[in-house]
C-alpha cells in the first residue's frame, strides 16, 4: 500500500540551486509528487516543526537554519515512502551517508544537512498536517 512522506528541500540546498536536481532524483526512484510548496518559515514555525529536539544544544542552530530562506516543502507518496525516502536521503551526518544518497552527495556538514524526511509514519501524518491541508495531497 502506499505512503505519503514529507521531504523539504534545506536552504543549504536551495542557496546551491539543487532543487532541481534533488526533485530529479525523487522521480527518477518512482515517487510521486503529492503536494509541493515553496515556503519561507517563521522561526516560531521551524522550532514547532522540530519540537521534538526543543532542549537539545542543536535547537537554534537547527531552527536558525530551518528558517534562514525560503524551503521547498513536498508531500512525496510510493510505496513505502517513508523507509524508501530515508534510505534515499543517507545518515543525519553526510560524513557517515552511503555513497549515492542525497546526503552524501550534497550536504557539507551535520547541521546543513540537504533535506528532511519524516522518520516514521506517524511523524510523516504530524509533518504533512503541518504544512498542508487534506485537499492540497493528491492521489
Ligand atoms: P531531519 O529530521 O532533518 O530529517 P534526521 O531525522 O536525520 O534529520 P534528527 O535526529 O531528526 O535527524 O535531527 C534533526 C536535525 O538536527 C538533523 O537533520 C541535523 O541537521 C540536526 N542535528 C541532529 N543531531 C545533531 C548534532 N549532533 N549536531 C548538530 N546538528 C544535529
Ligand atoms: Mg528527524
Amino acid at each position: 500500500m502506499d505512503e505519503v512522506t514529507l521531504a523539504i528541500i534545506k536552504p543549504d540546498a536551495m542557496r546551491r540551486n539543487l532543487i532541481g536536481k534533488i526533485i530529479g532524483r525523487y522521480e527518477e526512484e518512482g515517487f510521486r509528487i503529492a503536494a509541493m510548496k515553496m515556503k519561507k518559515l517563521s522561526r516560531e514555525e521551524a522550532e514547532g516543526f522540530y519540537a521534538e529536539h526543543r532542549g537539545k544544544s542543536f535547537f537554534d542552530e537547527l531552527t536558525a537554519f530551518l528558517s534562514s530562506t525560503p524551503v521547498v516543502l513536498m508531500a512525496l507518496k510510493g510505496e513505502n515512502a517513508v523507509k524508501r525516502n530515508r534510505d534515499i536521503m543517507g545518515a543525519t551526518n553526510p560524513a557517515q551517508a552511503a555513497d549515492g544518497t542525497i546526503r552524501r552527495t550534497y550536504a557539507k556538514s551535520i547541521g546543513e544537512n540537504t533535506i528532511h524526511g519524516s522518520d516514521s509514519v506517524v511523524s510523516a501524518e504530524r509533518e504533512l498536517g503541518y504544512f498542508f491541508s487534506k485537499t492540497e495531497i493528491y492521489s
